[in-house]
């Protein structure tokens, strides 16, 4: 079991980075809590890598665009916390949002582009510049050397290292391959939410994914979008896009080239749930 520490302001984990951590290489997990096991691969990795670990854990109020998904965001510090025991010697940031956010705060504005515009910044109005807040916000407070993101959210891994060169930021972005149940789905805290038959329901994402994979090595793109739209159909989940994108651009392919990335959203009953598969090698 590890020693865990938390903090709750600013002014207390600045205080005990800059006195105890003075000359140590810092590794960020920045997550809203709810953890499972697919966090606690991004702080393993963290753990492995650097002299200390601080995991984040702070519903971000403003990457929601829908107030009923903000509040039904599951939270729960005590088996966070014990989670992390598990893992080591980890120092939690868990601030309020007046912390993170104080009367005098200045938003950053990251031009984003087309990037900004897909996928989810096309149905998440306001998503990644949310994101992109939260996330330099924590930068400028930690000071991490590396900073651990999950494929799992792939465009906000490539919103952040987009932001991370703009910004000129001092710091390695680190992304962490996708954490799947036994089953092919991937974790998510989201996944509380879901009840039994729909944990079952829900492997069609996987599925769909596997078969696009399959299909990629003989099919054209539309054959292999038009054939996930089909097994999405037949089953009990609402596709909310299925696409293949450029995974540096984001940009829907016309054509294969290497690196090729499905990207989906469906909505297993109220639950919004999000994957992601490479159909091609890089
Ligand atoms: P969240 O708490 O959902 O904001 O996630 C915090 C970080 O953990 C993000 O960088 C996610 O991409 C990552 N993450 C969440 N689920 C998984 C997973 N199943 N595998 C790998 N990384 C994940």
């Amino acid at each position: 079991m590890g020693d865990i520490k938390v903090f709750k302001t600013v002014v207390s984990i600045q205080s005990i980075l800059q006195f105890d951590y003075k000359k140590s290489k810092i590794g960020l997990v920045p997550t809203m809590g709810a953890l499972h096991e697919g966090h606690m691969t991004l702080v393993q990795r963290s753990i492995k890598e650097n002299d200390c670990t601080i995991v984040s854990i702070f519903v971000n109020p403003i990457q929601f665009n829908n107030a009923s998904d903000l509040e039904n965001y599951p939270r729960n510090m005590e088996q966070d916390l014990q989670l992390l025991k598990e893992q080591g010697d980890v120092i939690v940031f868990a601030p309020s949002v007046s912390e993170v956010y104080p009367e005098n705060f200045q938003t950053v504005k990251l031009e984003l582009g087309q990037m900004g515009l897909v996928m989810e910044g096309k149905f998440r109005e306001g998503h990644f510049d949310g994101v992109v807040n939260v996330v330099n916000r924590l930068f400028e407070i930690i000071h991490p050397a590396h900073a651990y993101f999950g494929l799992k959210d792939f465009q906000q891994l490539a919103v952040v290292q987009y932001m991370t060169k703009k910004f000129a930021l001092d710091l390695k972005i680190v992304g962490c391959e996708i954490y799947r149940e036994k089953s092919g789905l991937a974790s998510s805290s989201r996944n509380q939410r879901l009840t039994e038959s729909q944990l079952i329901e829900a492997l069609v994402i996987s599925q769909a994914l596997k078969q696009a994979k399959i299909s990629a090595i003989d099919k054209s793109i539309q054959e292999v979008i038009e054939e996930a739209k089909r097994i999405f159909a037949a089953s009990s989940l609402e596709l909310e896009y299925f696409q293949i994108v450029d995974p540096t651009t984001l940009m829907d392919l016309k054509e294969w080239k290497s690196g090729a990335h499905a990207c989906l959203t469906a909505y297993c009953g109220e639950v919004r749930l999000l994957d992601n598969l490479q159909l091609k090698p890089a």
